[in-house]
C-alpha cells in the first residue's frame, strides 16, 4: 500500500466483496500474497472471466487451507508426508491422537505464523492443544489437521521456479521455527545428495500438479536421506527473505519474472547467508532505532516492513547477512538484529 497507484481494504474471505473489487480494478493479474483469501471467487472468476490468477486459481484454492495441498501430494501425488488426519470436533480430535501416538503436532487448517499451533506431548496437553486450535484458526473455529511428529535433522524451502524456460531450483534455504513461526532462515542448508535429489524431484512434482508459473516455496522435513514433504507456498515464502542478500534475484524478483515470461538465467548466488526475523511484541506503533550500530558490518542489510501496528506479536523488519559461512553469517545477522531497538508508540484513536 505504500508503493501501489491505488489501494482498497477489504475483507478477502468475503467472497463478494473480493468480486466487486474486481470488477472495479479490471487487473491484468491476480498475484495472491496470503492464504487467506476467498479463492473459490477466484476459480470462478478464472473459469467465466479469464482472469489470471498467479500462478492458477487451482493452486490458490489448494494450498488456502493444509487439507487441499496435503491430500494432492500425499494422496493423489503418492508423496512421503507425516501421517496424518483431519478432525472437527474434540471426540474426533482425542481419537486422532490415540491413533497417530504421541508426540503429534495440532493445526487449524486455515492458520499460518503458529497461530493455533502445537504440539500434544503428553495426555495432559490434549484439551489444551484443541482450544488453542480453536481460537487459533484465521476463519474462526473448525476444522484442525492432526500430524504425527517427523523427527527431522534439519527442515528446508525449496525455492522453485516454475518460468518460460523450465523449472529451476535456488540453493536449499535451511531455517529455524519457534512455535511453527520462522526465526531464522539460512542458504545453503549443506545436504546430503541424495536428500537433494529426492526434495527436487518431490519440488518438481509438486509444483507441476499446481501449475502456471511463478516462484514456489516447497517446505520439506529431512532426516539423513529421508525427505519427507510438509508443505508449500504457490508464492514467496517467509522463510525465502534470506535471498534478498543471498542471490542476485530474489525470491520476489524471481516470481516477477516468471510471472511476466521473462528469462531466469543462472541464480547467480553471493556465498553463505542468513535472517533473523524481528519481533515486535505488546501494542503500538513500531519506532525503530540504533541502526547506526545494525550496519556497521559489512556484508549486512535491513529490511523493515513499514508495518503501521502491533497487536501482540508480529513480525516488523528482517535482518539480513552475509559471510565466508552458513555459521558466520547466522552470527552476523544475529548481531544485526540484536542491535535494532524497537519501541512501541501509542496507538493512534480509531477513526
Ligand atoms: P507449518 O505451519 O505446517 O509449516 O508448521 C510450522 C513448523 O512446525 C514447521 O516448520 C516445523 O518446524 C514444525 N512442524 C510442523 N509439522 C510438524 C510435524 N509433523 N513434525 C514435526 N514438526 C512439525
Amino acid at each position: 500500500m505504500q508503493v501501489a497507484h491505488r489501494a482498497h481494504v477489504i475483507d478477502m474471505l468475503d467472497g463478494p466483496a473480493l468480486e466487486r473489487l474486481i470488477a472495479t480494478e479490471r487487473p491484468d493479474l491476480v498475484v495472491p500474497e496470503i492464504e487467506a483469501i476467498h479463492t473459490p471467487t477466484l476459480v470462478e472468476l478464472e473459469r467465466r472471466d479469464g482472469l489470471r490468477v498467479v500462478p492458477t486459481a487451482r493452486a490458490a484454492r489448494l494450498t488456502m487451507d493444509r487439507e487441499g495441498i496435503r491430500r494432492l501430494a500425499a494422496e493423489t501425488l503418492g508423496l512421503p508426508t507425516s501421517p496424518y488426519r483431519f478432525v472437527d470436533d474434540e471426540q474426533a480430535f482425542r481419537e486422532a491422537v490415540a491413533a497417530l501416538g504421541l508426540p503429534c503436532v495440532v493445526k487449524p487448517v486455515m492458520s499460518s505464523s503458529g497461530k493455533g499451533q502445537s504440539v500434544v506431548r503428553c495426555a495432559a496437553d490434549v484439551a489444551a492443544a484443541w482450544r488453542y486450535a480453536q481460537e487459533g484458526g484465521r476463519a474462526g473455529r473448525g476444522r484442525v489437521i492432526v500430524e504425527g511428529f517427523v523427527e527431522f535433522d534439519y527442515e528446508i524451502t525449496l525455492l522453485t521456479v516454475r518460468h518460460v524456460g523450465g523449472t529451476s531450483f535456488c540453493p536449499p534455504v535451511g531455517h529455524l521455527q519457534v512455535d511453527g513461526d520462522y526465526r531464522e532462515s539460512w542458504q545453503p542448508q549443506p545436504m546430503a545428495p541424495g536428500a537433494w535429489e529426492k526434495a527436487c524431484a518431490m519440488a518438481a512434482a509438486v509444483t507441476e500438479a499446481l501449475g502456471g508459473r511463478g516462484l514456489f516455496g516447497v517446505e520439506f522435513f529431512v532426516r539423513g536421506e529421508e525427505v519427507w514433504f510438509s508443505e508449500v507456498s504457490p508464492r514467496p515464502h517467509d522463510t525465502g527473505l534470506v535471498t534478498l542478500i543471498s542471490q542476485e534475484l530474489s525470491e520476489f524478483a524471481l516470481h516477477a519474472r516468471a510471472i511476466l515470461g521473462l528469462p531466469v538465467p543462472e541464480l547467480g548466488e553471493r556465498g553463505p547467508a542468513a535472517s533473523v526475523a524481528l519481533l515486535a511484541r505488546g501494542q503500538g506503533v513500531p519506532r525503530f532505532s540504533g541502526l547506526d550500530k545494525a550496519l556497521v558490518e559489512p556484508g549486512t542489510a535491513l529490511r523493515l516492513f513499514g508495518k503501521p501496528r502491533v497487536e501482540g506479536q508480529r513480525r516488523v523488519g528482517v535482518a539480513l547477512a552475509r559471510d565466508v559461512s552458513v555459521e558466520a553469517a547466522r552470527a552476523k545477522a544475529r548481531r544485526v538484529a540484536e542491535a535494532v531497538r524497537i519501541d512501541l508508540d501509542p496507538l493512534p484513536e480509531r477513526g
